[in-house]
């Protein structure tokens, strides 16, 4: 998670994962992530190799205990920023690209300390809070630095996700439904559902079971035409 990009996708799926899905391990996982994403996978209490004219975001709270209801008011905070982020890009960008600093203030309140360093005669940021401070702090300036370009609405679910390549939808099943709603779509489908239709029709009218295996059933067919092939040849004679 060293690149902009990277982190601007974790956040992404930090902010619309299913959180009600997650297991014990699920949310070890993202309190890993969280620490990786704050501090570069330093463990808590680790201290920062600090590099000039960077910024390092240090939480007060140890975030391997970070409790889940805390992370999840977390998460709608991030999901809520980006959110705000998304309706306003759309709404005044006008074609042109645009940070996000562009289109609106800070809209939300952090606490947050932030300290100068002298690193190699040059100078480094240290910012320091509660977890839910510094994790927003971070997302905040991750979206002014970056042109908000890749992330996207889902047109068909409304969800904020990470746009990789010309990638339209968030995810498979609203590609599909977006695709079953186009009149070429509906065609296909139509075509679909006859041609089965018609195979259940054909399996129903004959008296045998399905074949069993592919072999068998081709086995069957190639009995009949030798048994065409005899008759012919009696008739002809
Ligand atoms: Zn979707």
């Amino acid at each position: 998670m060293k690149t902009d990009a990277e982190q601007l996708k974790f956040v992404v799926a930090f902010a619309t994962d299913d959180l009600d899905t997650y297991r014990t391990g699920d949310w070890q996982n993202l309190r890993d992530d969280l620490q990786v994403f704050l501090q570069g996978g330093l463990r808590d209490g680790e201290s920062i190799p600090h590099r000039a004219g960077q910024e390092h975001f240090v939480s007060s709270e140890r975030v391997a205990k970070a409790p889940e209801e805390s992370l999840r008011t977390l998460r709608n905070e991030v999901a809520g920023l980006l959110d705000r982020c998304v309706a306003l890009r759309d709404a005044h960008s006008q074609g042109r690209e645009r940070g996000f600093n562009e289109v609106a203030g800070r809209p939300f309140d952090v606490s947050v300390r932030k300290t100068l360093i002298t690193v190699e005669n040059d100078i480094a940021g240290v910012v320091e809070g509660r977890l839910r401070d510094v994790v927003l702090e971070k997302v905040y300036q991750l979206l002014i630095r970056n042109p908000i370009r890749p992330l996207r609405r889902c047109p068909v679910c409304g969800r904020i996700f990470y746009r990789v390549k010309k990638k339209q939808y968030c995810r498979r099943k609203c590609f599909v439904t977006a695709w079953l709603s186009t009149s070429e779509g509906k065609k296909s489908k139509r075509t679909t559902d006859r041609e089965y239709a018609k195979k259940i029709r054909r399996a129903r009218a004959v008296s045998r079971p399905w074949p069993t295996t592919q072999a068998e059933a081709g086995t069957a067919s190639s009995e009949g035409s030798a048994k065409d092939g005899k008759t012919k040849g009696t008739r002809g004679r």
